[in-house]
Formats: C-alpha cells, structure tokens, sequence
C-alpha cells in the first residue's frame, strides 16, 4: 500500500468494484486504490441482494439507469469472463383498482422510451401464476378486512426484467480491472476507513483504523449503508450528511407451493407488497417492513414471515401455506429518507468528495449505469451515457426530489 493514490473507492460491493472498472475504462489517469474493510469483496449488501432488476419505472432517470445497466449485464458473462446468473425471467406487478388508473397512463411512456412492457387483465395474471385467484370472493373475509385486501385490478408485466447475482458481477468487475489495468488498480481488503480528511472544502485522503494515513484528492464514497456513519466521524455535519438510513430487509428461501407450474413464473408482487421468484427449485420470497426501524441489526426473523408473509400470501395464493422456510438471511437497505433514490455526484460542500448512495432497494439493478455515469463525470466532467444529474445531493434542498410511483 502507498501513502498517496490519484483516487481511493471506499467500499467494494458492487457500486465500489463498478466504479473501479469504470474509472479505468474510462481513462483515468493515476493510481487507484479500492479499500475494503471485509477478507473478501463483495460480502456485505451486495450479497444479501435478491439481485432482480426491471426497467418498469415510473421515473425517467430509473427508467433509463435500468435499461442501459440491463443491456449491459446481459453480455456481462462475455464481456467479463465470469457467469453472474443473468436470467431474463421477467416482473409481474399486480395492482388494486385505484393504483393500477395510475400505472395504466405509464404505457405510453413506456411504449416511447422502447421499455417492453404489457398491461394484464386479472385472468391473464391467474395464468402466469399458478393458483393465484385475483378475485377476494375465496379470501377469508377477516383477512381481506384486516389487511385491506382488494381485487386485483390489473398486472403489469415486463418480460425484459430479471435477475442476476450482483457479488459475482462484483468479483468479474475488479478481476477484469486488475488484469487489465494492473498497473493502475490496487484492491486493498482487510482495511478500514477511520475516517475521510476533509480540510478547507476538500478531500485530502483517509485515515484507517491501523492508524495510517494516504492521501488523495478524488475520493469516491461507496461504503453502502455504513456511508453516513463514516461522514459523520469526519466531522461532516448533519445538514451536509446523507440524508440516508440502514434499514433491515430480509429474504427467505422456501420450499415451492404445492402447484404445478411454479418453474416458470416472473417476479410476482402481491398484497402488502410481498414479492416471490423462482430461485433454484425454491421460492425466494421477501417484503419490506413499514414498521422497520432505521438501524444496523441485521437479524433475520422467522416469526416475521410466518405473521407478515406466510398468512397473506396462502390467501391469495392456497397452496403456498406449504412453503416452509428452509433458509433466510437480513441485510441492509440504504433508504434515502425524501425519496427513496440513489444519491450520485460530487458533493456540493467538499470539493473531491464523490457519493454513490442511499440505493434505497435498487443499487445492484442500476449500478452498471451509475458506475459509469459517475466515472464520465470524474474523467471527463460531465455525464456522458446517462444524465444522472436528477440524483445529485442538491436536489434536497432545491426540492427537487425524484418521485417514484412504481415501488414495492
Ligand atoms: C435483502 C435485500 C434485497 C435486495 N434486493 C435487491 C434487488 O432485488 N435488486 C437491487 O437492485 N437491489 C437490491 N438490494 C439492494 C442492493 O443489494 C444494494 O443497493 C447494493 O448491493 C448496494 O451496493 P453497495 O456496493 O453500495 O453496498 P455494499 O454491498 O454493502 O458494499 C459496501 C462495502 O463497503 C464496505 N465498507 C463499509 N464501511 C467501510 C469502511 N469504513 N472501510 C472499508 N470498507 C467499508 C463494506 O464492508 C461493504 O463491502 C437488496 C438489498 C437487500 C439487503
């Protein structure tokens, strides 16, 4: 390790390894150094991901981050020499009677910027879901009360969405770095950031934990959500720091329902935004808590599937009251508090302080694009692919937030 680098990523997971290769791809000029706290890269969020992507957004910027990044990931294999499990298998949201009015005047938009995408009726939803009634006429009438349940109006599905394993795109990104620009690339892992040197408005370099001190002056800031924690021992005050909280987001892995079919079947979102796939003869199945409180325990919980998922889901669903939970895991969203997306570019207040964060749930899905985007505007000054200027950190206090209406 060097006492002084052109530019230190902190983090790698798979927004700090993209950057890497980006970075180097895009000609930048110097020695770079990636800096990862864990023995391995990629084992933290990225990890913990369910790796789906979908280019379904109401929001152009997400719309277009995700096309380019699914466009990209599907030659990835080749391109990168290293199988990530890229697997088209396609998205299904299922909508109520009042939101699916909203999602129907998406079409057109959809239609003109060449993202595929098809409006279902409630029968067509039963048949690219085995055994799902979309009617509440066979739904326990206490659950349909209890829990707000309502007919399905409508289904929107996106044949182009999939998912993918973002820790193995990780790993192919800084293989391809190193072998190619070795000279230039220097991954650092069992290290950690203390704490960023911000002097005068500017990045001068990083203390770490042993105590050593390197300088640089480009900084990219890729720590997912242990960033803020990091800004706020550099002495970045709250009204400059990430407006951006850990929250705890869990997956389980059961069994497939007693019901034939369930090979074949996209990502299905359901009530209460319960969202399952196919994943190697199981079931991947997850929903966020609205109740989660912001913090780093990362715990997961069986007694939360069995009152907040299993029960709704057998409703609308029967045949998935027999899907037991064989394995489950927690990890961490970044949410973004005003608006639930990602925070990208050069912070107004510190000249050489560049953010990728508060992914808030998408970060694997559009990382292609934002590694990218923010590359060109550290090489060359400005976006060249994407125009991710809608994510800059301004926008908080400009007002000028990124609405979202297709959330789960
Ligand atoms: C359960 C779950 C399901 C998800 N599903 C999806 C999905 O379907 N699609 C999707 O697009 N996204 C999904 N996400 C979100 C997605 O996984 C994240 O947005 C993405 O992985 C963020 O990547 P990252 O590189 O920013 O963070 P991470 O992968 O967490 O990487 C940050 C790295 O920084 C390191 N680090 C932290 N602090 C320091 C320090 N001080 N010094 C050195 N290193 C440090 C950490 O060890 C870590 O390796 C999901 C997340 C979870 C938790």
């Amino acid at each position: 390790m060097r006492d002084s680098y052109d530019a230190i990523i902190i983090g790698g997971g798979i927004i700090g390894t993209s950057v890497l290769w980006n970075l180097v791809a895009q000609g930048f000029k110097g020695k770079i150094a990636l800096i990862e706290r864990g023995d391995a890269l990629a084992e933290e969020t990225s990890a913990k991901s369910a790796g789906a992507f979908r280019n379904l957004w109401g929001s152009r910027i997400n719309m277009e981050m995700a096309t380019y990044s699914i466009k990209f990931l599907k030659t990835f294999e080749n391109d990168f020499n290293i199988p990530i499990g890229f697997h088209q298998h396609g998205y299904l949201f299922t909508f109520y009677p009042e939101p699916w009015e909203t999602i129907k005047s998406y079409k057109p938009t959809f239609d003109e910027t060449g993202v595929k995408a098809e409006l279902l009726a409630p029968e067509d939803v039963e048949k690219m879901v085995p055994g799902l009634r979309a009617g509440l006429d066979r739904i326990d009438p206490d659950i349909v009360e209890f829990a707000g349940f309502e007919p399905i109006a409508g289904g929107l599905f996106g044949p182009d969405c999939g998912s993918f394993d973002p820790s193995a795109a990780a790993k192919g990104y800084t293989e391809r770095a190193v072998r190619e620009y070795h000279e230039s690339v220097e991954v650092i892992l069992k290290t950690e950031v203390k704490r960023i040197e911000l002097e005068g408005g500017k990045v001068r370099g990083v203390e770490l934990t042993d105590g050593r001190r390197i300088s640089t002056s480009v900084l990219v800031l890729a720590a997912g959500p242990w960033s803020m924690q990091l800004l706020a021992v550099s002495g970045v005050p709250d009204s400059e720091n990430l407006p951006v909280d850990p929250i705890k987001r869990q997956l389980f892995v059961t069994n497939l329902p007693d019901i034939p079919g369930y090979d074949h079947i996209p990502l299905v979102i359901i009530d209460r935004g319960i969202y399952f796939k196919y994943e190697t003869g199981n079931l991947q199945i997850g929903r966020a808590d609205p109740d989660q409180a912001p913090g780093f325990n990362q715990e997961p919980s069986l007694a939360y599937y069995k009152d907040e998922i299993g029960p709704y889901m057998q409703e609308r669903i029967p045949g998935a009251e027999h899907c037991n939970v064989k394995s489950m895991w927690g990890g961490l969203y970044s949410v973004t508090k005003p608006d639930h997306n990602g925070i990208l570019g050069q912070h107004p207040a510190y000249s050489g302080l560049n953010l990728a964060n508060g992914w808030s749930g998408h970060g694997a899905m559009v990382a292609p694009a934002a590694s990218l985007a923010l590359a060109e505007l550290i090489v060359h000054g400005a976006y060249k692919t994407v125009d991710a200027t809608p994510l800059r950190f301004e926008r908080f206090a400009e007002g000028d937030l990124v609405v979202e209406e297709i959330v789960i």
